[in-house]
């Protein structure tokens, strides 16, 4: 199978090769030029473990890696050694009688960056010998929070890799901003930055698009690349989970092989929704997507009046890894829709207006996906109402999800059972959740985690249980300008 660039097909490459670029020439994105197709595979699934699905279902989409090094890489990322434990990779949980939960907060940093950001690395080592590059892949990475974290766990101290990510300094969770800045490891930079996710993400676009630092690195050979969710090798491994979970439905009887299930996605970057629409596109039985945002409801607007328009404000909320605007992987949606010379025409009017439409005829082909939002209040409600209801204690992010995917129910009488992803562990924003559920808060993070843990009876993971007791190595309260974050990566690679 072969992948093309979203905005020009002329050039098809192998998925090493796309993995290894990560953002396509001309700022387009990756994807496989045809959908690959299932068949039936769910039941012969149904009673393996999660890291033989992950090889089965990566093997349709990554065809130039050998069959037995995915089997061999998903077998070490997907173990007790990471996750905390074998059959805890991405459970399913009964939540209510039309919901289950996928969860996919039980990696090392406790959101489900860690799904993808676990194997990627074991991708990107593989992918540099299969295509001859010997240069050092430098990744440089913005964050609204989980992305970093995850990305320099998994990457640290791989060969031939270095990385630095960037992240908003007032956009970020406090236990998200400690994570990142006790990061161990060789090869990891971290920089904070002055404004909002946004502007984080344009600072690197801007990097990637700099011919001077292109020269630069090429002259000490170097070369740029991404860990953010445009690299495919961040999507790829985010289809398998939904297929898991399906089969994990079946064997749970809560639905029968051929069942159309609903799913519900708490939304930022588009990059985990669209992860579900490829499975749906290669047979995965799934009927409807709630793409659900919180007050950044700008994905809301777009699938209700085809109109995407980024001039509005950003607001910051309780769900900071939702907190953007521009939604980078909406682009492989329009692609799949209206194809390449469309979707250059819809990037390059966001690029100089901050607006596109898409026409009716093109929605129509995408309208299986319904946007819904959450406000603040609304979001902390539902931390509340999961917990006294359910007793499920959930993250802000997870609300939102539940939240939209409970009012779909009851505003579309549609009671096919419904998955709806919970995409972070409470514990890592422990305030918002201690706050929502016991209208109480305290100064220090640590005790805000502790008290929700003996309120709650359910452990804190191990890794932010320990992170109190961690060196600080990249100081939190120096935040560099945007301007100057060219300089703050090439002066780290140089070094
Ligand atoms: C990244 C993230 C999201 C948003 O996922 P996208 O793939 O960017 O849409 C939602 N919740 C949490 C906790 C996240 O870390």
């Amino acid at each position: 199978m072969k992948y093309i660039n979203t905005r020009d097909e002329s050039n098809p490459i192998n998925s090493s090769e796309a993995i290894k670029n990560g953002l396509a020439p001309g700022g387009g994105l990756y994807m496989p030029q045809s959908l690959p197709f299932y068949g039936d595979i769910f039941d012969r699934l149904i009673d393996t473990n999660y890291a033989f699905r992950a090889s089965e279902i990566l093997s349709y989409y990554l065809t130039d890696y050998l069959k037995d090094d995915l089997t061999a890489d998903c077998k070490t990322a997907y173990s007790q050694n990471k996750f905390t434990s074998d059959d805890k990779i991405a459970p399913v949980v009964n939540y209510n009688s039309n919901i289950s939960i996928l969860e996919l907060f039980h990696g090392p940093t406790s959101a489900f960056k860690d799904m993808a950001l676990q194997l990627m690395p074991h991708l990107v080592s593989r992918a540099l010998p299969m295509n001859g590059e010997n240069r050092t892949m430098y990744i440089l990475t913005a964050t609204s929070g989980d992305t970093g974290k995850a990305a320099l766990e998994g990457f640290r101290d791989v060969p031939q890799v270095k990385i630095n990510v960037f992240y908003p300094a007032e956009g970020v969770s406090y236990i998200q901003k400690l994570q990142m800045a006790t990061q161990e490891g060789n090869n990891v930079n971290v920089c904070a930055v002055k404004g909002n996710f946004d502007d984080t993400q344009n600072g690197v676009k801007k990097i990637f698009g700099d011919k001077e630092i292109s020269k630069k690195c090429s002259e000490n050979g170097i070369f740029l690349s991404s860990a953010n969710s445009i690299n495919w090798g961040r999507l790829a491994p985010q289809i398998v989970y939904y297929v898991s979970a399906y089969c994990d439905l079946i064997k749970n009887k809560v639905i029968k092989n051929g069942d159309k299930i609903n799913v519900c996605v708490p939304t930022g970057n588009f990059g985990n929704i669209l992860a579900a629409y490829l499975a749906k596109r290669s047979g995965l039985p799934i009927d409807k997507f709630i793409c659900a945002s919180n007050t950044n409801n700008i994905l809301t607007d777009f699938f209700n009046s085809g109109v995407y328009d980024i001039k509005r404000i950003f607001h910051t909320t309780i769900s900071p890894s939702m907190d953007i605007l521009i939604s980078s992987n909406l682009e492989r949606l329009l692609y799949l829709a209206a194809g390449c010379e469309a979707t250059s025409d819809y990037m390059k009017h966001l690029k100089e207006n901050g607006i596109y439409k898409v026409p009716d005829s093109i929605r129509g082909i995408f309208s299986d996906i319904y946007g819904m939002w959450c406000g603040e209040e609304d979001t902390k409600a539902e931390i509340k109402k999961a917990y006294n209801e359910y007793g499920y204690l959930c993250d802000p992010h997870t609300a939102v999800g539940l939240n939209c995917a409970r009012r779909y129910i009851e505003k579309s009488g549609d009671t096919r059972p419904m998955l709806t992803v919970s995409t972070a562990s409470p514990y890592k924003f422990a305030s918002s959740v201690y706050y929502a559920l016991t209208d109480n808060i305290f100064l220090d993070e640590f005790k805000n985690i502790s008290s929700l843990a003996s309120f709650a009876k359910i452990k804190v993971p191990a890794p932010l249980e320990a992170i109190s007791k961690k060196e600080i190595r990249f100081d939190p309260d120096i935040a560099i300008e945007t301007d100057e974050m060219a300089d703050a990566a090439l002066k780290f690679i140089l070094n």
